[in-house]
């Protein structure tokens, strides 16, 4: 069998005396929607820093494809496919939509062709309508969509997406939802980190539990749903 697309072995992160992360391992096939959920401080944002790059992990390995990342720095783990958006990162207000889109395309290119992919990446998310739109006028829909637009401008392989949904309704979720399928129709791999279950039990093909920085179950959503450690540490019945 082909290595898979994002492999992880054995992954922990520790913050002085706080362990976040504790021997995490786990792997990402290509084309597949993954889920990672857990309660607030399970390390979820912690694990996707580390595996971008930004956390340098205290143990453990990350692999791309099957070339070792683990390490490196974060342009060029984005440079070998893997991208995240940043949760609670809030966009440069004061530029425009295009210009917050172009930060993430410049990792490949110079100003002049990122300018022309950054409007690609703009249409691809359904928002090239607004590109001269200052950022800080943005509407909380409009904002997922830039956040995501941004990280596809470093062509990513695999997106990790940290709560882009947080502030939407069902109904702009589930337009997010959509956009997400059509972005793995065009093959993206991707790993939603999300609190809305429904929003995650409906779009993803398997789910990661992670509580208190240990990776508690991996399965199908409707064996998560009913796995009794995920409802005692999860759903906190
Ligand atoms: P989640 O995203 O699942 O809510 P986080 O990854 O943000 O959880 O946090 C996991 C734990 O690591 C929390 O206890 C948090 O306070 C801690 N933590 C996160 N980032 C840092 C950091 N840069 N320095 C120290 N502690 C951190
Ligand atoms: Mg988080």
């Amino acid at each position: 069998m082909n290595s898979p697309l994002l492999s992880v072995e054995g992954l922990s992160k520790r913050f002085g005396g706080l362990q976040a992360l504790s021997d995490v391992t786990f792997a990402v096939n290509t084309g597949e929607i993954v889920g990672l959920i857990g309660p607030n401080g399970a390390g979820k944002s912690t694990l996707f820093s580390t595996l971008v790059g930004l956390h340098r992990p205290s143990a453990g390995k990350v692999a791309l494809n099957g070339r070792d990342v683990t390490g490196l720095r974060p342009h060029v783990i984005a440079a070998n496919g893997l991208t995240k958006t940043f949760q609670n990162v809030s966009l440069f207000a004061g530029s425009s939509v295009l210009e917050n889109v172009l930060i993430g395309g410049l990792v490949h290119s110079r100003v002049a062709s990122a300018r022309g992919f950054a409007m690609d990446c703009l249409e691809r998310v359904g928002i090239s309508d607004i590109a001269q739109r200052s950022a800080g006028s943005l509407s909380f829909p409009e904002r997922a969509r830039v956040e995501v637009a941004r990280a596809l401008c470093t062509r990513p392989k695999v997106l990790l997406l940290d709560e882009v949904m947080a502030a939407l309704n069902t109904a702009e979720m589930d337009e997010i939802i959509s956009l997400i399928r059509d972005l793995r129709k065009d093959g993206l791999t991707v790993v939603i980190v999300e609190h809305h279950m429904r929003a995650i039990m409906s779009v993803c093909d398997r789910i990661f539990v992670l509580n208190f920085g240990q990776l508690i179950a991996d399965g199908p959503p409707a064996h998560i749903a009913r796995h009794p450690e995920v409802v005692k540490a999860y759903l906190g019945r």
